[in-house]
């Protein structure tokens, strides 16, 4: 089976061709960074505009790099949400129109469905079940997988989610948009003293996030650095605020584990293409004795990959959906 998979939930319009749940024969991108960059985050009317201009040519150039044409499509996968409303209905309004002219299913797949099975794009893949972290812009979330279609949501962040403290770190500190990999680029760049910012643990027993309080000791401390007329050390801040981020999702991730009795764990989401935070997790792991995947830093940040694997299951498990289902803003997933 040969299934198109189209991703447009946010700032990127992405289109993939996967045969079954394995072979990927094409995976296109086409990045809005560039035109969000100057307003420090996504406007989501320019995105949703780009996204009418991307989605055409994005999948022709996908069918073309598989070397197929439409005919040779026996699905198509598109994200439902959650996202911004305006991207997701330019994906899904497409998917669709080519679905309802051509008879070819089509299937709506949650965002998050796709970052928790995006590990399955690799040659090592997991097997259930296992314990999920999602880290990204828009969520930080820990899942229970069980099966291709079954997740349990069983911790979720209180305010903002770890990517969005990345890019608001950035923007603190003057770094472009997305900030993530920028302040991740710095932090490797630093060998000295960490600065001991607040781990927001909340309580022994919770899976839950936040991350505002961290948010706030950054800013705190660089206005105290500027009221002293010292000069900021911008690798420090990066390092020191990297470490606490990836402390508790690593923590978290653990406790998750230890309380399901599971033994794999699994990332997935922007932040999971983040160095320091694979490499934490992938120790604590083995010293815990634990199974650790996690998919190559292209398929940890949106794709449409992970999105036609997710709807090859979905539509394995339960169908096509139907034409006149919509789309959403928050993931109802577990
Ligand atoms: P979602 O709807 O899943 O929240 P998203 O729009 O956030 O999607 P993703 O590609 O999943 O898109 O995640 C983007 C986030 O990941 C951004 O906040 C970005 O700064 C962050 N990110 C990307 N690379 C890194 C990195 N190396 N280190 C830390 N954060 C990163
Ligand atoms: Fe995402």
């Amino acid at each position: 089976m040969l299934i198109l998979g189209i991703e447009s939930s946010c700032d990127d319009t992405a289109a993939a061709i996967l045969e079954n749940d394995r072979t990927l024969h094409a995976s296109v991108l086409s990045s809005q960074d560039g035109i969000h960059r100057p307003f420090g985050g996504v406007v989501p009317e320019l995105a949703s505009r780009k996204h009418l201009e991307s989605v055409y040519p994005v999948v022709a150039e996908a069918l073309q790099r598989a070397r197929i044409t439409l005919d040779d499509i026996d699905l198509i996968a598109v994200t439902q949400g959650p996202g911004l409303i305006g991207s997701l209905l330019v994906g899904f309004s497409f998917a669709k129109a080519i679905s309802a002219v051509t008879a070819i299913p089509f299937r709506g797949v949650d965002h998050m469905a796709g970052h928790i099975l995006s590990v399955f794009l690799e040659e090592e893949r997991p097997t259930f079940p296992y314990i999920a972290l999602i880290a990204s812009g828009g969520t930080t979330s820990l899942y229970l997988a069980e099966g291709y279609t079954s997740f349990s949501h069983l911790g979720r962040t209180r305010d903002d989610a770890a990517g969005e403290a990345f890019d608001k770190v950035a923007k603190l500190l003057d770094l472009p948009y997305p900030g993530g990999p920028h302040v991740a680029r710095q932090a490797a760049g630093w060998k000295g003293d960490l600065i001991s910012f607040p781990r927001a643990w909340l309580n022994e027993e919770s899976l839950d996030f936040s991350f505002s309080g961290l948010k706030t000791a950054v800013l705190n401390h660089c206005r105290q650095q500027s009221q002293a007329g010292s000069e900021l050390a911008v690798g420090q801040v990066c390092a020191s605020f990297q470490e606490a981020v990836v402390d508790v999702l690593v923590e978290k991730t653990m406790r998750a584990a230890r309380r399901h009795g599971i033994g794999t764990v699994v990332l997935g989401g922007g932040v999971s293409a983040n160095a320091r935070l694979r490499q934490a997790l992938a120790t604590r792991a083995g010293e815990q004795g634990l199974k650790c995947f996690m998919p190559r830093p292209a398929f940890s940040t949106d794709n449409a990959a992970m999105i036609a694997l997710a709807g090859y299951h979905g539509f394995i498990e339960s169908g096509p959906s139907a034409i006149d289902s919509d789309v959403y803003s928050r993931s109802s997933l577990g």
